[in-house]
């Protein structure tokens, strides 16, 4: 998994016209103006620190899998963090709590906590990226997201330019958001996570993953099996990276699923009658989650549905949006993410949301 993150060529040299489309799961993304590589916490700080001297603008960019970045590129300094590795903090009765260096390939630490033993991150199997990045839209999956387990993130502050740590309940965590995300502020180097001794995972709560593993929502399963079947559920949609496969060329889902107050489902309902029950989640403060991919879908995007320059819709999911031919640019790919959120909204009177950050591009 590991080799989810491009390497440069010409590692750490700043003359080299880095094309960030080398560094994104999308392939797309112009030129940077300057390419640092981080390799610690230290690292990460310091280029960051002297790219502001340098009075320059700073992207952090780690696994590249949850960006859209514009034909223009980025023209400051783009730090790409490669920290790596993980130690257990502390330990209490059935719970270890693991600190994960920023750059630490997410999918190498799953495996690695699920091997140990250690459940609460099973059901997140699969997912590209770092597990720095996991905190910044709260990274979820098949029922489990990580505001659940982590307890805490340092994070260098760049207004008050010094390292601080910031308790979960500060975090502000939200369905695919928290105060990370669309922020310059916090730059994240280490991540706290608390898990359950334990060989089994916690109650499967999505109904697919509990058909896969042939038992009933709330049961609890060995955590291999978890991970072995949310892997191949991921596979089955084009949602584990497979340079091999272009359905994989994306960031994932390109939209969050709207969550509506009561009265608009219902308005989206009877919009819909005629096509059936849109899947919904109703949420505990009234408001509801509609499925993205079934509004899409019935708004006339089907799968493989295509667009500019060899742009689409992954053949295998409806949500993700690819750069199948590999040769597209941002502004294809952003033209055809347009032409589904404005195609929603006339059928369903419903605003799609980008789920990945868009660096200088826009929908
Ligand atoms: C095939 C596929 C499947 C996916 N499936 C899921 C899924 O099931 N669930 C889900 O939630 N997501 C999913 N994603 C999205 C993505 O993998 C996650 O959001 C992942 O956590 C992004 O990690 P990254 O290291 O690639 O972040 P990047 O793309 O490098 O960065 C994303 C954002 O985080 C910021 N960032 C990154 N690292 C740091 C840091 N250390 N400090 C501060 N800011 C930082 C960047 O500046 C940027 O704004 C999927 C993506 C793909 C391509």
């Amino acid at each position: 998994m590991s080799d989810v993150y491009a390497e440069p060529a010409t590692a750490g040299d700043p003359t080299d016209p880095a094309t960030l489309a080398r560094y994104t799961t999308l392939r797309l993304g112009g030129p940077a103006g300057r390419l640092e590589i981080a390799g610690d916490a230290a690292q990460i700080v310091l280029k960051v620190q002297e790219a502001e001297a340098r009075e320059q603008a700073v992207l952090v960019l780690a696994g590249g899998s949850n960006v859209v970045i514009g034909d223009q590129g980025f023209p400051g300094t783009v730090v790409l963090v490669r920290s790596r590795g993980f130690q257990v903090v502390a330990e209490d009765g059935d719970t270890v709590t693991v600190r994960v260096e920023a750059g630490e390939p997410w999918d190498d630490l799953v495996a690695a906590t699920v091997e140990r033993g250690w459940s609460g991150l099973e059901c997140l199997s699969g997912i590209p990226g770092s597990a720095g990045a996991t905190p910044i839209q709260n990274v979820g999956a098949y029922g489990q997201e990580v505001a659940e387990t982590i307890v805490a993130v340092e994070a260098y502050d760049r207004t008050r330019r010094e390292v601080v740590r910031i308790a979960a309940a500060d975090c502000g965590f939200v369905y695919r958001g928290s105060i990370f995300k669309y922020s310059d502020r916090w730059v994240v180097l280490t991540v706290d996570f608390r898990l359950t001794r334990s060989q089994l995972s916690g109650p499967v709560r999505y109904a697919e993953l509990a058909r896969a593993l042939g038992v009933e929502v709330g049961d609890r399963v060995p955590l291999a099996d978890a991970r072995a079947t949310v892997r191949k559920l991921r596979a089955g949609k084009g949602m584990v990276l497979d340079a091999a496969d272009p359905d994989t060329w994306s960031v994932g889902s390109f939209f969050t699923n709207p969550v509506l107050p009561g009265e608009v489902f219902e308005q989206v309902r009877e919009r819909a009658a005629d096509l059936g029950q849109p899947p919904h989640w109703p949420g505990a403060d009234g408001t509801v989650k509609v499925s993205a991919a079934w509004l899409i879908d019935k708004a006339g995007f089907g799968k493989g549905y295509a667009g500019p320059e060899g742009v689409a819709i992954s053949s295998k999911h409806t949500l993700a949006l690819t750069n199948r031919s590999g040769t597209a640019s941002t502004a294809a790919l952003v033209a055809l993410a347009r032409e589904i959120r404005d195609g929603v909204q006339s059928r369903f009177g419903v605003t799609l949301h980008p789920e990945p950050v868009l660096i200088n591009c826009t929908i």
